[in-house]
């Protein structure tokens, strides 16, 4: 695979595998298992199997093996490992590099689950977590520690969209000594500049925009060989996490188009939060890509772009929230983001319901905040759409 082609020549062609048929598209290897030509090769590939050599499908698959490798040539990573959802690679990523007595770092402002395995299990195990505003570097300086073993973040966060300088927490955590994993869900994989940003090992739901489309469940692990292949691939084989091969071909599939998909997204998004900024129903747009943004330059310099997520404070609370939501034609009500389909959700009583008022409101979700996730629609019908339920909000 030549290391130099382009991310879009690597999504299209990056880690492919073809069989004595010569297929055009990637072939689904439904199999759990591998028959092996002899005892003697059996006991070598248990010994030592390379690349190209399977076992069984909870420790890797060839159709899982061509999303890793185009998944870790689109985020200029060593090498990954496909998971069954985003919450499985997090957990896998975390409990697998580290033990009892170790202290992580963590941002506050996690996704539900996220925040669940840092506060509930973790602790459990004897590891002990100390959470910072994730955009405070003083903050994170006084909180990572000689003994601090591992660094956590979602480089964006959800859903008010404050975004974390990798770089400067990179250097933070590598000054200890401890490692940076990186939640890169809002930032999206097209991007994303993490690992050269500083990150050791970058995390990813598949499920948003890798495929992009609504259908499948999955995750990936991302980082160095020795780590992916040492601890992290220890862990998942063991413990029942892998991606089943069928998602991996929906995820190759995802990946052919999400360049174009997601950088086309952003475009509208923008396009979106520049004509709602001013609006007379609104407090705030928060959208990364906008110039009022409070990080605007560090996106600018991490990312390029905003992304494809966009946060509208709308006045009046819940109720106007709620009247906004219901008169949407386009947009759908629903939870899920980066999907080719606009959907919208209203934190406050659905993704946040758990958190109490003063909880949400340290993370800035009021009532009347509402998450936009701008899909592939045309961009002039979104605004029709997003203009006139705001008349009724
Ligand atoms: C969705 C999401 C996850 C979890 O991914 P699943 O595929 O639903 O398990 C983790 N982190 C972030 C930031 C997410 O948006």
């Amino acid at each position: 695979m030549p290391k130099n082609w382009n991310s879009r020549t690597a999504l299209v062609h990056g880690g492919a595998r073809r069989s004595q048929y010569n297929e055009v598209s990637e072939a689904i290897f439904l199999t759990q298992g591998f028959v092996y030509d002899s005892a003697e090769a059996a006991e070598a590939r248990f010994i030592e199997s390379g690349p190209d050599e399977f076992i069984y499908a909870r420790y890797g698959n060839p159709t899982v093996a061509m999303f890793e490798e185009r998944m870790a040539l689109l985020e200029g990573a060593e090498d990954g490992f496909a998971t069954a959802s985003g919450m499985a690679a997090v957990n896998g990523a975390l409990v697998s590099l580290l033990k009892a007595g170790d202290h992580v770092v963590s941002s506050r402002a996690l996704f539900g689950s996220c925040l669940y395995i840092l506060e509930e299990i973790l602790p459990r195990y004897g590891v002990e977590v100390t959470f910072v505003d994730g955009t405070d570097l003083t903050a994170w300086e006084a909180a990572i520690r000689n003994d601090t073993a591992l660094v956590f973040c979602e480089t964006i966060s959800n859903p008010v969209l404050e975004v974390i300088d990798l770089e400067a927490v990179a250097k933070l955590a590598h000054e200890k000594g401890a490692w940076l994993v990186v939640d890169n869900v809002f930032a999206t994989p097209v991007f994303s500049n993490a690992m050269e940003q500083g990150a050791d090992i970058v995390v990813y739901s598949a499920t948003k925009h890798i495929d992009g489309q609504g259908r499948a469940l999955g995750g990936i692990i991302l980082g160095s060989r020795e780590d992916i292949r040492g601890p992290i691939e220890t862990y998942m084989k063991h413990t029942g996490g892998a991606m089943s091969p069928f998602t991996a071909w929906i995820m190759l599939k995802g990946l052919e188009t999400i360049d174009l998909r997601v950088k086309a997204q952003a475009e509208t998004a923008l396009a979106l939060a520049r004509a709602l900024q001013h609006h007379e129903a609104l407090t705030q747009v928060i959208y990364p890509g906008l110039d009022d943004h409070p990080q605007a330059a560090l996106v600018k310099r991490q990312m390029g772009a905003g992304g494809t997520v966009i946060a509208l404070d709308i006045k009046g609370g819940k109720d106007a929230a709620f009247r906004f939501l219901n008169a949407l034609e386009i947009a759908l009500i629903s939870n899920n983001l980066g999907d080719a389909k606009t959907i919208v959700t209203h934190p406050a009583t659905t993704t946040h319901q758990r958190l109490s008022a003063d909880q949400r409101a340290a993370l800035g979700i009021g009532d009347g905040l509402v998450r936009l996730s701008v899909g592939l629609e045309d961009s002039d019908d979104l605004r029709a759409d997003l203009l006139q339920a705001l008349a009724e909000a």
